[in-house]
């Protein structure tokens, strides 16, 4: 832009240098020359005035531009910091108490949000840009831990469970009378071997999707808890609809639906995840992380393969649109007859 305007001052010139050297200098023509002079450099100055304020006019929307692309560059780098320092805060509080013993990544995390926000006010795009990725990096660090704790209280409690079963299977086992085969506590063999999970609050502050589900998305049923005193939270439809279920359900059988575990969030489906490989759920994949899926308790075998209960909620289950999934069902790809996903 600016070669142009100086290429136009300079044709302008050099077609005056020519004009004057082709004047004869008589004193007639000098006045008339003069005058051709003045006219020219009138006519130069115009010209000048015009590339100059083209010039100006140039400068000032170069600079305008830059401007609003060095402002609006800045503007999302210092949102990008500001949402990370929002998800750091939720991480931070969300964790308080779940990473055992070991504070440090919560510390570290800690340190970079009170960097961050000191910083925020005045960090250029870069260093907004390099803060908003050290709170992730943080972030990130906190997740891993709560993850491996809670894989530490699930292995302790499974650790427990198996001992507490192994208990009542010597006590109810008459000596010498081996199970009938495909009967009994066989036919709730199942294909978990892992530790215990339970099912999650939800998720303060969560954005809705798998696993970070804020209380606003979820209703705890009614007539049961966990054994921990966690109230079992689905999606409010899933919900009502099981409330239904459950009146016909105890109407048939004589007591409530037992429930283990419904909705899960996040951080439990990654510890899961870790724990069990590919038998859990892909973090972020799980029905249960929508508050769309119940499994009902594996063991006492009340609920296993060729139990009434069973029987009962496949045949009746789907009028109140919870159904046996086809993949849970027996010869499915991953039999599990204590899981129901809710259909509507
Ligand atoms: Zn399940």
């Amino acid at each position: 832009m600016r070669r142009v305007a100086v290429a136009a001052v300079t044709a302008v010139s050099l077609a005056l240098g020519v004009g004057v050297g082709v004047q004869t200098w008589t004193s007639a023509d000098r006045r008339a020359a003069q005058a051709e002079r003045e006219a020219a450099l009138g006519r130069v100055d115009d010209a000048l005035a015009v590339v100059h304020a083209d010039v100006a006019a140039r400068v000032v929307e170069g600079a305008t531009s830059d401007a609003v692309g060095s402002s609006a560059l800045l503007t999302d780098a210092r949102s990008a910091l500001e949402a990370a320092l929002a998800r750091g805060q939720q991480t931070l509080e969300a964790s308080a108490e779940r990473v055992g013993d070991d504070d440090a990544p919560r510390a570290a995390l800690t340190a970079h949000l009170e960097a961050g926000r000191a910083a925020a006010p005045t960090a250029s795009p870069l260093a907004a840009r390099r803060l908003a990725a050290e709170l992730a990096a943080a972030e990130q660090a906190v997740h891993v831990a709560v993850a491996a704790e809670q894989a530490r209280v699930a292995e302790r409690e499974a650790a427990r469970v198996a001992a507490e079963a192994a208990r009542a299977v010597r006590a109810t086992s008459r000596p010498g009378t081996p199970p009938a085969p495909g009967g009994g506590a066989d036919r709730c063999a199942t294909t978990y071997g892992g530790p215990a999970f339970y099912t999650s609050v939800p998720t303060e502050g969560g954005d809705g999707s798998n696993g970070r589900l804020p209380p606003s998305a979820l209703t705890a049923v009614s007539w049961t808890r966990d054994s921990r005193g966690t109230p079992f939270y689905l999606r409010a439809d899933a919900a009502a609809a099981l409330e239904r279920l459950n009146r016909a359900f105890r109407a048939a059988l004589g007591h409530d639906l037992a429930l283990d575990l419904t909705y899960r969030d996040l951080d439990t489906q990654v510890a899961m995840r870790a724990a069990l490989g590919s038998v859990a759920a892909v973090p972020g994949t799980s029905s249960h992380g929508t508050g769309l899926a119940l499994d009902v308790p594996e063991l006492p075998c009340e609920y296993g393969w060729d139990s009434p209960a069973r029987a009962w909620l496949v045949a009746n289950g789907p009028a109140y649109g919870w159904v046996s999934p086809t993949w849970a069902r027996q010869g499915g790809s991953n039999p599990e007859y204590w899981h129901y996903e809710y259909r509507g």
